[in-house]
């Protein structure tokens, strides 16, 4: 099923690392037809050049740490101004602080856009099982899971047969530090988005099958366009 939204919305879609916000992402976009920004991607490609800026961002990421505000900002805003956003888009990852929140909806008002909010909740001890297990394509960009989407083949990419590696910051050490970035850093935005004047919803991310939660946030999505 896919259809064109009603108007031009943003989804704002923020959970710990593991909690499926990317999965979840990508199967809203199919339903909703609107553009997809993940700032993890667009992240890891910035590392890919090996330029200067390139390796500060890798040491952070590959740490667990945050990269800053002023350079996620800049960012997303030249990236929201491009044609495939105009009809809505989805924020996957962003935005991470206080500082990214209050910049982020300035921004949404300023364009005309409005928003919707959804925390997606998961227990730390089932997110640490599921980082543990991700595997990644650096190839072609597939993710699968040990647990609950093996690749056929042991440790080879079903589409395009690279080898998968297990990302630097998914290793149970790093895990625990974007854990707590997330406590310290991400978490507060539940209060701030809890606030009047903002679509806010706490969802599972766990409870059901991935499916099952896109469509529900989609419905969401959809009855705050009826308004
Ligand atoms: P993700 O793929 O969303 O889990 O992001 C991977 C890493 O990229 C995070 O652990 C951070 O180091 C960095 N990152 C992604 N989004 C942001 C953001 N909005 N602000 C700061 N750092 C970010």
């Amino acid at each position: 099923m896919s259809e064109a939204p009603q108007a031009a919305r943003a989804l704002i879609l923020f959970g710990p690392p593991g909690s499926g916000k990317g999965t979840q992402a990508k199967l809203i976009q199919d339903c909703l037809r609107i553009a997809h920004i993940s700032t993890g991607d667009m992240l890891r490609e910035r590392m890919q050049c090996g330029d200067d800026l390139g390796q500060v961002i890798k040491r952070l990421v590959d740490n667990g740490e945050l990269v800053t505000d002023e350079l996620v900002n800049r960012m997303v805003e030249e990236r929201i101004g491009r044609p495939d956003c105009a009809a809505g888009f989805i924020l996957d990852g962003y935005p991470r602080t206080l500082s990214q929140a209050g910049t982020i909806c300035q921004r949404l008002a300023a364009r005309g856009f409005g928003w919707v909010v959804v925390h997606l909740k998961v227990d730390y001890n089932i997110i640490i099982r599921r980082l543990a297990g991700r595997r990644h394509c650096m190839k072609c960009g597939a993710v699968f899971n040990l647990a609950s989407n093996p690749p056929k083949v042991a440790d080879s990419c079903d589409k395009c047969s690279a080898a998968l590696t297990v990302r630097e910051d998914d290793k149970e050490q790093v895990i625990r530090r974007r854990l707590e970035a997330y406590d310290a850093q991400t978490r507060p935005l539940i209060e701030f988005f809890s606030a009047e004047g903002n679509a806010f919803h706490e969802v599972d991310g766990a409870q059901a099958a991935p499916q099952q939660i896109a469509m529900r946030i989609c419905e969401l999505i959809r009855n705050r366009n009826g308004e």
